[in-house]
Order: structure tokens, then C-alpha cells, then sequence
């Protein structure tokens, strides 16, 4: 199947090399009908897998809290109406009117994870009597290579790490720790970690 998905991407010589219409549920759920597409990942070419395009029918901006409230790790911008998922295996992005998630190695992947997500966003919002909605913007942990760009790197062990780049991950846990490192002030490291 992966083949046959690769091949359709060099036929289609498009990001879009598949479409399907699927689902048709009652009123009930908060994605009532959706379409599916595979694509290939736009900062990766040549890459052998694939992100799953989930058009949505319905508005889910009102679900979005909901979510943001029951997925584990989710990172939310309540004014930007993007909720961010990573479940540990697979990336999901919630917006208004779309889902996207990804990896997918090929169509059957995509069209069971795309079944998948719909079916855990319409069970959370038949729920939702018991949830209480989160609006809370949870900020994503920096990289640690970012981190790593801010310090020094001279890997002195002043610090008490072996390197700078060792540090730079306790920094990513704790960055009240930066004050363990002499030579970068508290105040220059969080004005240019913000
Ligand atoms: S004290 Fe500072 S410069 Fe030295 S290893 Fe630690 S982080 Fe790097």
C-alpha cells in the first residue's frame, strides 16, 4: 500500500494524491461529515510518509476547550484557535475546520487514523456535561537546542553538568536552574527565552 500511495503522489505531481468522502453521523456529534486527504509533508520532500488532511463540515471551535481539557500534553492558544496534540506516537493540529495529523505511512493508515481522532473528538463532546472546559494556553516546552544556542558553550561544568548541551535539558525542565551557570545572567536568559 505504500507503493501504491507513492506512486499516486508522482502521478498527481500535487501534495493531494488522495481523496476520500467518509463518515456520515447524526447531529448529535461535533463532526458530523468529513473528507480526507493524504499529503505529502511540506518540510520534508522525498519523505515516505504522509500527513492525513481532515476537512471538516462542522465548526469545532467550540469543541476545542473540550479537548484542551481531556488530550493529555495538549497545547492550546485559545485566541488563535489551534490546539496541538502529541499523543506520542502521532502529531495532531486542531483548527476550526480542519484536523491534521501525521505520520501516516500510507492511505489505510490515514483513513483508520482519521476515524480514529473523529470518533475520540465526537465522544469527548457527547461528554462534555462532565468536562469542565480548559482556556488555559499552555506553552510548549523549548527545544533544547534553543536552549543549548543561548548558553555559552564552553562546556566548563561550572554548572555542574558535564556540557553545556547536558545542561541545556535540565534547563528545559527547570529554567530557574540557569542561575547554577555563571556566565549567562537570570535576567538575559529569560528575555531571550521569551
Ligand atoms: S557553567 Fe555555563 S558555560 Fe559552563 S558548562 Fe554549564 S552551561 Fe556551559
Amino acid at each position: 500500500m505504500r507503493n501504491e500511495a507513492r506512486k499516486d503522489m508522482l502521478i498527481s505531481g500535487s501534495a493531494i494524491s488522495h481523496k476520500q468522502k467518509l463518515g456520515k453521523t447524526v447531529s448529535m456529534y461535533a463532526i458530523k461529515s468529513y473528507s480526507m486527504k493524504l499529503a505529502a509533508p511540506d518540510c520534508f520532500p522525498g519523505a515516505d510518509w504522509y500527513r492525513a488532511v481532515i476537512d471538516l463540515n462542522d465548526d469545532i471551535t467550540e469543541v476545542l476547550p473540550y479537548l484542551n481539557a481531556e488530550l493529555e500534553g495538549a497545547v492550546y492558544t485559545h485566541d488563535s484557535k489551534v490546539l496541538l496534540w502529541n499523543n506520542g506516537k502521532n502529531k495532531y493540529a486542531f483548527r476550526p475546520n480542519e484536523i491534521v495529523v501525521a505520520p501516516a505511512d500510507n492511505s489505510e493508515e490515514a483513513v483508520k487514523l482519521a476515524t480514529d481522532i473523529v470518533g475520540q473528538v465526537n465522544n469527548i463532546w457527547i461528554r462534555k456535561e462532565e468536562i469542565e472546559p480548559s482556556f488555559d494556553s499552555k506553552k510548549a516546552l523549548p527545544n533544547i537546542l534553543d536552549i543549548y544556542k543561548l548558553l555559552p558553550r564552553t562546556n566548563c561544568s561550572e554548572c555542574g553538568s558535564p556540557s553545556c548541551m547536558a545542561f541545556a535539558a535540565v534547563l528545559r525542565n527547570d529554567s530557574s536552574k540557569i542561575s547554577l551557570c555563571p556566565y549567562i545572567s537570570d535576567h538575559d536568559y529569560s528575555s531571550l527565552m521569551s
